[in-house]
């Protein structure tokens, strides 16, 4: 089995001293593999954005350490390296510089990385294009729409083909419609280019598009919870019905007349699906 892209193992953090200290991390203990989407999620103050700086080695732990795509983030030699070249950044307000188009915005990052400015601007295009802005390039940020903009983020924060990419709040500041917009973006990079994504988020919906979603309170995990995907979570809903229970409890004279190999067949199904806890995904979102 593959590595963990990250490694967090009983980290801490600690703000303040004394009796004004605040733990926002209070031993945090988690694994990612690479190419997972993970929500994080948890009311305010419960130290998310905290566990997401660790990630991207903006702030240190108090105890406890983190580990990204093999490196020890307390021991790295070259932070700004890692910062430019592991991890991409989307915060909720997306920071693009004013006074620069789109393209340039998406080619910042690529500043004093390999490859030539030629080749810089190709690939800021080519971002671009996949975030649907092709045609917007040379568009300053207010001629833009928060959507728009927070798609410029997106594919500024793949500049450098980032193994992760942390998401703190990217929903937060946009209308409802941009704000699914930028969490099937979000998806569909990490379905088709395989970027491993944590988004640090209150929104409901992102439930939709991640495989899992861990959930914190008071800087701990509270419920680590892998989502099956729809066609899984139909299948299990079918095994706990009283027609899959019927099915499954051989010898039962009421079901409909079907033929041995059916009834084989529909049983061999479902038994892949039960056991396990509950999980309908809309009473687990109702905890948020
Ligand atoms: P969340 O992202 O879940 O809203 P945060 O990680 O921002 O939570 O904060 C966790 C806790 O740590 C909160 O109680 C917050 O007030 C505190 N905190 C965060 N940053 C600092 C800081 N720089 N100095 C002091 N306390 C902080």
């Amino acid at each position: 089995m593959a590595d963990p892209l990250i490694r967090i193992d009983n980290l801490t953090k600690v703000y303040g001293m004394g009796e004004t200290a605040v733990h926002a991390l209070d031993g945090v203990t988690l694994e990612v593999m690479p190419g997972e989407l993970v929500a994080i999620m948890g009311p305010s103050g419960c130290g998310k954005s905290t566990l997401l700086n660790m990630l991207g080695a903006l702030d240190q732990p108090t105890a406890g350490e983190v580990w990204v795509a093999g490196e020890n983030l307390a021991q790295l030699r070259n932070v700004d390296r890692f910062r430019a070249q592991t991890v991409g950044f989307v915060f909720q307000l997306h920071n693009l510089l004013p006074t620069m188009t789109a393209l340039e915005n998406v080619e910042v990052p690529m500043q004093g990385q390999p490859g030539g400015s030629r080749s810089h601007r190709e690939r800021a295009e080519h971002l671009l294009e996949l975030v649907g802005l092709a045609g917007r390039a040379g568009h300053l940020p207010n001629q833009l729409s928060g959507g728009q903009r927070q798609r410029i983020a997106v594919a500024r924060a793949l500049a450098n083909d980032p193994k992760l990419i942390l998401a703190d709040e990217p929903t937060g500041s946009l209308d409802s419609q941009s704000g699914e917009e930028i969490l099937a973006l979000l998806a569909e990079l990490n379905r088709d280019q395989g970027t491993t994504i944590i988004i640090v988020t209150h929104d409901r919906r992102v439930a939709q598009s991640t495989q899992r979603i861990v959930r914190m309170r008071d800087g701990r995990i509270e419920d680590d919870h892998r989502l099956l995907n729809p066609l899984e979570e139909d299948l299990r809903m079918l095994a706990r019905s009283k027609l899959g229970q019927a099915i499954l409890t051989t010898g039962d004279d009421s079901l409909p007349n079907i033929s041995e190999e059916e009834e084989t067949v529909i049983r061999r199904v479902l038994e892949r699906f039960t056991g396990g806890e509950p999980s309908p995904t809309e009473e687990h979102l109702d905890l948020a």
